[in-house]
């Protein structure tokens, strides 16, 4: 099991800071204990990740990406957010499913992958048992996604671009797609393609960006080559949030030929999954009481 020792230099994501995280926080703003902002129960997710009552969202604070138009700017990026314990944590996953919650919706996990072992390690003795969802940009190490092997079933995982240069220039890292193929091929690896029954699986989200900035044309052929049952949620809310509000290429929203062009090729190419999210149903989220302690 991943220890916290890997907190005192820190090489949980590709941006590989080697920061003390007892001493500083890193690129992802975080420090040495679990932050989060908030948590949900979400129904916007994808039909089978959110049932009827909902996803609980774990929304961490923090991110190693930077994504300019990022609609959760103010825990992303911005450090809000409360420090808790890993007794808390383990707390909120175990109110996750007192609260009727579908499955437990781990949102930017990322710089806080060896608390969230450790915490589903607790809850797991006490009876949790949600499917555990992965939910990340996919700019992710290897070896960190190695050492979630049996603690996650469903990867949900984004294709931002499929141009490095698109990364850099979007999200301020500088290999996106270099890192993002592999990745995605280890959770593949891990757990195959999402099937309901078994509740495990790897899902692709695509936002379909203006101009093809998102290359969501390569990133579905890529994901037809690795197996053409994984599903895909092709998502078009994007909207040009912060610094992406004057940007010459994503500086705008989405047209409907954009989005049905997208839709063509993921059909053309035999794949199968989620075309639109219902923008009502996606932000419906009910308070789930994860603050008070529960005697772990
Ligand atoms: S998780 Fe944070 S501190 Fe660790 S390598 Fe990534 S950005 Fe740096």
């Amino acid at each position: 099991m991943m220890g916290l020792d890997v907190l005192r230099e820190c090489t949980l994501c590709p941006r590989m800071c080697r920061v003390d995280r007892t001493k500083q926080v890193g690129v992802c703003t975080v420090g040495y204990l679990p932050k989060l902002s908030n948590i949900v129960l979400h129904k916007g997710e994808e039909p089978p990740i959110s049932g009827e009552t909902g996803a609980a969202a774990v929304f961490f604070t923090g991110c190693q990406m930077k994504c300019i138009y990022c609609q959760n700017m103010g825990f992303s990026q911005r450090g809000v957010g409360f420090e808790i314990t890993l007794e808390e944590l383990a707390c909120a996953f175990l109110k996750s499913q007192q609260a009727g919650a579908k499955t437990l919706d781990l949102v930017t996990p990322t710089p806080h992958v060896p608390w969230i072992i450790q915490a589903l390690e607790i809850a797991r003795e006490r009876g949790f048992s949600l499917p555990v969802v992965y939910n990340t940009s996919s700019y992710e190490r290897i070896e960190t996604l190695r050492a979630l092997e049996g603690y996650v079933d469903i990867y949900l995982a984004d294709i931002r671009y499929t141009d490095d240069r698109f990364g850099q220039i979007y999200s301020k890292v500088p290999d996106y797609w270099t890192v993002a193929q592999e990745a995605v091929k280890e959770m593949y690896r891990q757990v195959g393609p999402f099937d309901e029954e078994r509740m495990k699986g790897l899902i692709i989200r695509i936002l379909v960006l203006p101009n093809n900035v998102s290359g969501h044309e390569r990133a579905l052929e890529f994901i037809a080559e690795l197996d053409n049952r994984i599903p895909v949620a092709l998502m078009s809310q994007y909207i040009p949030h912060f610094g992406a509000r004057n940007d010459p290429l994503i500086g705008r929203k989405i047209t409907k030929e954009e989005y049905e062009s997208a839709l063509d090729k993921l059909i053309e190419l035999g794949l199968d999954g989620w075309m639109q999210l219902d923008e009502k149903e996606r932000l419906t989220t009910l308070p789930i009481d994860w603050r008070t302690p529960c005697g772990v």
